[in-house]
């Protein structure tokens, strides 16, 4: 059977010219950048072009880059790195109730270490409230770090705002982009952003691959130690294969964005709009007008997720839930609770996120299928 891919928010396929880009330095362009001899330069040059290729997307200096393992190890190495760094100036940072794990648990960390974190509400649609992060800035604070785009219900942040605060008020802006990056268009200097998290596999490069932008003039304190890679802030012998394929995809996210932004729009309205056409008791969770274009999140009234899952598997259909069912508890996740999503409704949530390699006719192949599968679920 063939299968139809809509977890584009999960993982992404490695794009074609990506994997290419890749090749010579998974074979014979194999040395070690740290060595000086001509094997080893060409790999430092591949990573070097890397580096200006994800500066590029950002519109950062080169080195304002470091190469990370991840997204989740880029949010650690933003968090501990600063926190850490700073412990004498304040141990307060501000963040967000509906960030992902990488974040909240880093932060929980923190806070066993005696740290205070102050999480943000959301409204409905999943968006901050600038006022309130206004009036929880004490002098003890560190660190805002909010999410760019959320994982699940698509909501882009009023990044530029809380940039301005953060810049007004002296204190350290980052922002976890693993979904923006490649879906919207990302200026660190005019939104006044001071730290970045972004990762690979989530824009057609490899698993295992991140970067995190740390503004020139900001100190942060490794969280590895070993050998002197990455300017002493992140140890350990380039993944150089890796770093080419991320600055490829980074190159491809910008050149591309237009038409990729418009495609996923138009792929992700289109089940909107018939999803909405034909079924009733449905919401659309997130906001419509700040929302990452590739993301769709619907919950339809008392259905299962897991239920819903299971049987687009049976078509083909890879999509995920929005509840945290792996553990069987069924209790909704964190950022449906904190939209406040009633459970009648969070417990039947489906996350269908849309890719360069999807078509129309995916689309409705997935529709139609969805449509009999809640029908015949509930009668
Ligand atoms: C996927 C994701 C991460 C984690 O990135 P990894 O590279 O998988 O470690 C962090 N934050 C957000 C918002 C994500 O979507």
């Amino acid at each position: 059977m063939k299968i139809r891919y809509f977890d584009n928010a999960a993982t992404t396929k490695v794009k074609k010219e990506v994997l290419d880009k890749m090749f010579p330095y998974l074979t014979q362009e194999y040395g070690n950048p740290s060595s000086l001899y001509k094997l080893g330069r060409i790999a430092r040059a591949g990573v070097e072009e890397a580096r200006k290729q994800v500066a590029t997307l950002l519109n950062c200096d080169k080195n304002e880059i470091y190469f990370t393992s991840g997204g989740t190890e880029s949010d650690n190495t933003a968090l501990k790195g600063i926190m850490y760094l700073e412990k004498n100036k304040g141990k307060h940072i501000i963040t967000s109730k509906i960030e992902h794990p990488a974040i909240l648990n880093t932060c929980k960390t923190l806070e066993e270490n005696g740290y205070k974190v102050t999480y943000l509400n959301v409204d409905k649609e999943g968006i901050i409230n600038i006022e309130e992060l206004n009036n929880c800035i004490t002098k003890d604070t560190v660190l805002i770090s909010i999410m760019f785009a959320n994982n699940e219900i698509g909501s882009i942040q009023p990044i530029e705002k809380i940039g301005e605060i953060a810049n007004k008020r002296g204190i350290i802006f980052h922002t976890d982009a693993v979904q923006a990056c490649g879906n919207v268009a990302i200026d660190v200097r005019k939104l006044k952003i001071d730290m970045l998290s972004l990762s690979g596999h989530k824009i057609g490069a490899p698993k295992g691959i991140g970067a995190l932008y740390v503004k020139n003039n900001i100190e942060f304190k490794n969280l590895i130690d070993g050998g002197h890679q990455e300017r002493d802030k992140r140890a350990g012998t380039e993944n150089v294969p890796g770093m080419v394929g991320l600055g490829e995809a980074c190159k491809i996210a910008k050149s591309n964005m237009h038409k990729h932004i418009h495609q996923l729009k138009e792929l992700r309205d289109a089940y909107f709009t018939q999803i909405s056409n034909n079924l009733s008791d449905i919401k659309i969770n997130g906001s419509i007008k700040y929302r990452l274009p590739g993301n769709s999140n619907i919950s339809f009234k008392n259905m299962n997720g897991d239920e819903l899952l299971a049987r687009l598997d049976e078509k083909g259909i890879c999509a995920s839930a929005g509840s945290a069912c792996s553990s069987g508890s069924h209790m909704p996740s964190h950022v449906l609770t904190a939209i406040g999503l009633t459970r009648e409704y969070a417990e039947g949530t489906l996350r269908v996120t849309f890719g360069d390699d999807n078509t129309k006719e995916d689309v409705d192949y997935l529709v139609t299928n969805l449509i009999k599968i809640v029908q015949d679920a509930r009668k």
